[in-house]
């Protein structure tokens, strides 16, 4: 019966289509249709095989790209080659090994050629003490005039010495103060008892805990230590009261974007300063400053019992 059909089937198809196909070919060719199929899920998962690989191939440049680039700017910000030329001349003029990057960095700012100009400033904010550079040239000074002394954190668990009493009460608030509004919170919490602060960024925290451990770098002139360089970087710029932001208004000149901000906001802003947490208006900022220290509603978010 079947291939009583397929004869029939065959007769037609060879007269539909005018071609002269022997039936024994026809069934060759079912043959090789049958194989086909039987090979079709095979190629489809094939196919399945090779759509993620091909996915991951269009990923992986774009990932390697984006790190490469990453990587490069972190070394661009952290090693600042420093020709063999300047550092002679940093050896000629006795600038401490630990600054060199800072020297460099503002090497036009500076007058090589005759250091007397080069005098070390007090940095303290009132104070127009100056002294000729060399190593731990303020030192004294910082002691008799400022009552600069290592005080050592009071907390068991943290090793920070802290270089003078109002260096210590900064540490003191933002290390083992009241800790964050829970909107701060981030996922990293410091492990240290005596300490209530969160860090969105493993890396912030890998800082925070340097102070804990009381890994800073030294200013060469004075007490001064950060653990931050940039912080290092700005202190040295009092030091050699190096300006370079002026304000738009008075025509003051400044150290840093911060400390002109700040001018600003003291010296030409007439708007009234308002606390973001209880509303409180100040008309000064300084009143702000100190009502900040103590609002209520800001200290509500204290996690210390
Ligand atoms: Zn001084
Ligand atoms: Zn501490
Ligand atoms: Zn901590
Ligand atoms: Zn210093
Ligand atoms: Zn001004
Ligand atoms: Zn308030």
């Amino acid at each position: 019966m079947v291939v009583g059909k397929y004869d029939r089937f065959v007769h037609k198809y060879l007269k539909k289509t005018k071609r002269f196909k022997t039936l024994e070919e026809f069934e060759k060719g079912l043959d090789r249709m049958q194989k086909k199929d039987e090979r079709k899920p095979v190629k489809l998962s094939f196919a399945i095989q090779k759509a993620p690989e091909r996915k991951k191939i269009e990923k992986a440049p774009i990932e390697k790209k984006a790190r490469q680039i990453k990587n490069k700017e972190i070394e661009e910000k952290k090693t600042i080659v420093i020709p063999d030329k300047f550092i002679k001349i940093a050896k000629k003029f006795g600038l401490p090994k630990d600054h060199l990057e800072f020297f460099y960095e503002n090497r036009e700012l500076f007058h090589f050629e005759s250091m007397e100009k080069n005098d070390v400033h007090c940095s303290e904010r009132t104070c127009n003490f100056t002294v000729k550079a060399s190593p731990k040239c303020l030192v004294e000074h910082m002691i008799t005039a400022h009552n600069y002394t290592d005080i050592p954190c009071e907390k068991i668990d943290c090793s920070y010495v802290a270089f003078s009493l109002s260096n210590s009460k900064h540490h003191k608030a933002k290390f083992h103060g009241h800790g964050q509004k829970p909107t701060e919170y981030g996922n990293h919490p410091c492990p240290y008892s005596s300490c209530k602060n969160f860090f969105r960024n493993p890396s912030h925290l890998q800082v925070h805990l340097n102070v804990h451990q009381n890994r800073v770098l030294s200013c060469s002139y004075c007490q001064y230590r950060n653990v931050r360089p940039d912080k290092l970087h700005d202190h040295l710029l009092v030091h050699f009261n190096l300006k370079n932001f002026a304000c738009d208004i008075c025509q003051r000149t400044f150290t840093t974007k911060k400390v002109l901000k700040k001018h600003k906001m003291i010296v030409h802003t007439t708007d009234d300063y308002i606390c973001v947490d209880c509303g409180f208006v100040a008309q000064k900022f300084r009143s702000l400053e100190t009502h900040r220290s103590t609002c209520k509603e800001r200290l509500k978010f204290s996690r210390i019992l």
